[in-house]
């Protein structure tokens, strides 16, 4: 896509926007105001449902779920309607990613491959899945059949955060409906606009009304009231560790539904001297933790580096990210855009503040920058001399702030590695396929990256370990907890 095109729809005023309940717009008990981290501006306002918006919305799901329009829908329909919306994601692109961007300042590069492109790929990947996957029969005395169903298990309630909308989005709302059921979605308020979006595009494509309902508004208010929604079967989530405590509790409080949850990450990039190039890693590793202003849940937060070539990399990583592009996020040529907002920028600069009280010592970085565009911009900050006692080296940040921390042995490097409440994802850089090996193995992360850092696709599960949550987005895995498993036991 070219600049031209995105500085038109840059200036597309925005509607106001409004709940889809049933398949009709409407207004919610009360108004947000969406602002833009571009550049500190109302941007427009989104409905505020309150929790008697919430269940008219998790009623419709549910009548929708059980008289059948799409429960029962026969799947290869259920899949050509879920293929038509990915022609029109793909058709609305720029559209939707331009859109996504202006209210969540994830820098448009990037915003095209992984909101609006993903997504289609995700949609893409599940519809085909509709039509291909079987029961079970098992191998019971001849005397008996046994069969083994996987039937839907009714209404999702998904939760998202602001970071990646439409793509997070889409890890839950494609294969929960693909497994047919209905789904309610609730977008973080400061992102919600790309997903209502799409979930116009849904209704275009044929999801019948109902079956995909959006009620936008604050976590307190709007989340709270459909994770305690007694017509909610399982609840996805994808957001912080403080949130999933919450949504824990609701379901006790209400009605035991199954909770999946996606949470945050504190991932360590293990550099040894033996990786195949050190300059591609350090470039690698700036990326790992810069993009999207460092808002990425497997951001590659902590960079550990073998002692004997800590200096020499810690030099070229300053150099590649001294270089990147942090400004507007709707320009292609910028790098690392916007902080989402103002109180996530205010908390990463108290990491930083933090960091340097403890002993930490800033290598680049470590302000606000371009404050006069009104904007929530970061200057991407390294800092070295982390230890694993450090706020620094413990806590997410979210933000663009690198922890460096150095090793001297594989064990130690192991050691600091899963010294963590979390366990997300990992990157371990070495041309020593055993230490490659072992490392895979010995780290309690969902992912591990090696010789290179992010970039796994829909065909791969994302699952957290320890505090980073459980159950798996993405992959065949994924639709195990959109399914119940239902046996048949029949004497013959
Ligand atoms: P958040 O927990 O503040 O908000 C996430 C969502 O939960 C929002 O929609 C919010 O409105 C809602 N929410 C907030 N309070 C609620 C409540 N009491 N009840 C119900 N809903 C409530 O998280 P965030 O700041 O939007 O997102 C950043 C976090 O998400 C980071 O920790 C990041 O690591 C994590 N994340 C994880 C993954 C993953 O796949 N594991 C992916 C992306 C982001």
């Amino acid at each position: 896509m070219d600049q031209a095109t995105i500085d038109r729809l840059a200036v597309a005023p925005v509607a106001p926007g409004k709940l889809l309940i049933e398949g009709h717009w409407l207004e919610g008990a009360g108004e947000t105001p969406v602002l833009s981290p571009i550049d500190g501006r109302q941007l427009t306002t989104i409905a505020a449902a309150d929790a008697a918006d919430v269940a008219r919305a998790c009623a419709s799901a549910r009548a929708a779920f059980e008289d059948g329009r799409w429960s029962r829908m026969a799947p290869a329909a259920r899949k050509a309607v879920m293929h038509r919306l990915a022609d029109l994601i793909e058709r609305n692109a720029a559209e939707l990613a331009v859109l996504g961007v202006r209210d969540n300042g994830t820098e448009i590069s990037m915003a095209l491959k992984a909101e609006p492109g993903s997504t289609a790929a995700t949609f893409r990947y599940y519809a085909e899945a509709i039509d291909k996957i079987y029961g079970e029969i098992a191998p019971t005395p001849s005397i008996v059949l046994a069969l083994i169903h996987r039937e839907p298990v009714g209404v999702v309630g998904a939760i998202v955060p602001w970071n990646f909308p439409l793509m997070i989005g889409a890890w839950k709302i494609a294969p929960a409906l693909a497994t047919g059921n209905s789904v309610v979605l609730k977008p973080a308020e400061t992102a919600s606009l790309s997903l209502l979006r799409l979930a116009a595009l849904a209704l275009e494509a044929g999801v019948p009304p109902g079956v995909f309902n959006v009620v936008t508004g604050p976590g307190r208010v709007t989340g709270e009231a459909l994770a305690l929604s007694p017509d909610v079967d399982v609840l996805v989530f994808t957001g912080s560790g403080a949130t999933g405590r919450r949504l824990l509790q609701y379901s006790a409080q209400s009605n035991l539904k199954r909770c999946y949850l996606e949470l945050g990450g504190k991932s360590p990039n293990v550099v040894f001297a033996d990786a195949p190039d050190l300059s591609t890693a350090a470039k690698a590793a700036a990326t790992a933790i810069f993009r999207n202003a460092g808002q990425v849940c497997v951001a590659g937060s902590r960079l550990l580096v073998e002692a004997s070539v800590h200096d020499r990399f810690v030099d070229e990583l300053a150099t590649a990210t001294r270089k990147m592009a942090v400004g507007n996020p709707l320009k292609l040529e910028t790098q690392v855009g916007a902080v989402n907002s103002l109180t996530q920028l205010e908390g990463n600069l108290g990491f930083v503040t933090d960091a340097t009280r403890e002993g930490g010592e800033i290598v680049t970085g470590g302000e606000r920058v371009l404050q006069e565009t009104g904007g929530y911009y970061m200057d991407p900050t390294i800092v070295t001399g982390v230890r694993p006692e450090h706020r620094l080296y413990r806590e997410e940040v979210f933000g663009p702030v690198l922890a460096v921390t150095p090793f001297t042995d594989e064990a130690e490097a192991l050691r600091l590695a899963n010294s963590s409440d979390f366990g997300l994802a990992a990157g371990v850089w070495t041309a020593n396929l055993s230490r490659a090996h072992r490392m895979i193995r010995g780290i309690r992360s969902g992912v591990v990256h090696v010789n290179t850092y992010g970039g796994a696709d829909v065909t791969v599960p994302l699952a957290g370990t320890k505090q980073s949550g459980n159950g798996a987005d993405k992959s065949l895995h994924a639709l195990e907890k959109y399914t119940d498993l239902k046996t048949a036991w029949i004497q013959l």
